[in-house]
């Protein structure tokens, strides 16, 4: 049952959804699960129960994928003209901006994140995100080609991809949602969107909020569920489209399964992003930055600057400034305003860091900061900020992706040294580059095999700007005109004149 005390200090807004009855959403209708199973969503500041949604399985992936097919093929979605698909999505922009307090608060209760950054980062964001992809649905064309055949009319025309699959980790709820909804909206297609188990109420208010503003029944399913609801929908034959983000090992199993069945998939996965400081940076941003870069989000972002490689000349004097700035971090649970880095998402979560923190410790890592579990009182699984410096690359905690507030710092000599070790990873999302010297900044962004390359700010972002990874990180790429292919599929047409 959802506690008094939190729910207190929601607005009346964000409370009377939280305390409503969750269904999954499927057409028109707000259904329970088809065998009435559930799951509890839980407050990771107190590890108390929050509220209760649907588990969906078998039945309910069918009828939701049936849902999706039909506004596909028979609704008013597929005769839509492009510019009424615009208004709607720009209308959801809207809406989402008009709740952002209450999104903001059911993201920072049920994800554990400040509320601050929830409403200025996660809402902000995806407000942005919607209304960029509000632009697209008047602006898909095919073209006319310049065939060698005589008197041949030949022509593509960009049509939807279909029914898409989507499935989304806790760590962004609402943004991540965004980031696959949005695209596959422009395009046409329509959606069956599969939130995380830790995170599921967001996705439910973005659909609620969906059908308020006047999309077609059946255009965005949400089922909330956990990994055996997401496999059913990756399975499901009605799916055309996978888009998957989520940890390195899942997107590997999903993406054989979809490529199996040769459906189109996208996977954004994990990451080890190295962050490079040269020798002549501006030692006080590049700190700055690279605090940022790992303790964001309680370290939990998948483009996490993990691995941090400075100058053994300045190394003492780097790793200080880190420790002093770790040592003052404010913990706390997200709905209070004062709080800098939330909880972990969960009890596994939190074990899971430990696990790697004392696995680092043992191989021979130095702890400078953290290295346990914090606010321990609350119930809550909070985590300190963690530092470690290494002499080489081959501890596990320099090489696996912790995914919590685990920073593994390490000296190094040479440039060709450093672009050598940021590249001996599997992993390629992202990597920094701290320094003044132009001609570095452009060279190294050259030779750093990842996805996006930040120089002097971690993390920058824009729906305009390609967002994937390079090797196990993942396959395609999110954001502007990229991300809005991947939901594309070109039709070319033959005519004899
Ligand atoms: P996860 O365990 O891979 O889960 C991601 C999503 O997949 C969840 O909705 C999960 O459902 C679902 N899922 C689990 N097993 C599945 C299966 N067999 N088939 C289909 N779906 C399945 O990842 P996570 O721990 O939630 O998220 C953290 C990971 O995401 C990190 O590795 C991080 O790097 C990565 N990430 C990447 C990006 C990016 O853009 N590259 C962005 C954010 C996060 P349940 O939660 O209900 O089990
Ligand atoms: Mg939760």
């Amino acid at each position: 049952m959802p506690t008094t005390a939190l729910t207190d200090r929601l607005d009346a807004s964000a409370r009377e959804f939280v305390l409503a009855p969750h269904r999954l959403l499927i057409g028109a209708a707000a259904v329970e699960a088809a065998d009435g199973r559930t799951l509890a969503s839980l407050d990771p500041s107190s590890g108390a129960e929050i509220a209760t949604v649907p588990l969906a399985g078998r039945h309910d992936v069918d009828r939701a994928v049936a849902a999706a097919r039909d506004a596909l093929e028979t609704g008013p979605w597929q005769r839509m003209p492009a510019a009424e698909r615009a208004r709607l999505i720009a209308a959801l922009a809207d809406a989402v901006e008009d709740h952002s307090d209450e999104l903001a608060e059911i993201e920072s209760l049920d994800n554990g994140k400040p509320v601050k950054l929830a409403k200025v980062v996660d809402v902000a964001d995806t407000v942005a995100y919607l209304r960029y992809f509000s632009g697209w649905p008047t602006k898909i064309e095919g073209g006319v080609l310049p065939v060698a055949a005589e008197r041949m009319l030949c022509y593509t025309r960009m049509e939807p991809v279909g029914v898409c699959g989507q499935i989304v980790p806790w760590n962004f709820p609402l943004l991540m949602a965004a980031w696959k909804v949005a695209p596959a909206l422009a395009a046409g297609c329509t959606v069956v969107l599969k939130p995380a188990e830790q995170t599921p109420l967001s996705a439910l208010r973005l659909g609620e909020l969906a059908l308020e503003v006047g999309f077609p029944p059946g255009v965005l399913n949400v089922l909330t569920g956990d990994g055996s609801t997401g496999a059913e929908l990756v399975e499901h034959p009605g799916v055309d489209k996978i888009g998957f983000t989520g940890s390195t090992a899942v997107g590997r199993q999903v993406g054989a399964k979809a490529s199996g069945a040769l459906k189109r998939v996208t996977l954004e996965l994990g990451g080890k992003s190295a962050n490079i400081i040269l020798p002549d940076a501006d030692v006080e941003a590049a700190v700055k930055g690279a605090y940022q870069a790992i303790y964001f989000n309680s370290g939990q972002a998948c483009n996490a600057g993990s691995r941090l490689y400075v100058p053994a000349q300045i190394f003492d004097e780097v790793l200080a400034a880190l420790v002093d700035r770790a040592s003052q971090a404010r913990l706390g649970p997200g709905l209070d305003p004062a709080t800098q880095l939330g909880p972990l998402i969960s009890a596994e979560q939190q074990e899971r860091v430990m696990r790697c923190v004392r696995q680092g410790e043992a191989e021979g890592a130095h702890l400078l900061a953290g290295g346990g579990p914090a606010l321990t009182e609350s119930g809550g699984w909070f985590f300190s900020p963690t530092l470690f410096a290494v002499e080489d690359d081959e501890l596990a905690v320099s090489r696996e992706e912790i995914f919590g507030p685990v920073l593994v710092a390490s000296a190094y000599e040479e440039l060709e040294e450093v672009v050598r070790r940021a590249n001996s990873t599997p992993y390629g999302l992202a990597a920094g580059v701290w320094t003044r010297d132009l001609s570095a900044a452009h060279r190294l962004a050259q030779m750093l095999k990842a996805g996006t390359v930040y120089v002097n700010r971690w993390g920058a972002s824009d729906p305009a700007a390609p967002f994937g990874g390079v090797k196990s990180s993942g396959v395609g790429r999110e954001h502007g005109w990229l991300g809005l292919q991947a939901h594309l599929e070109a039709k070319t047409v033959w005519v004899a004149l």
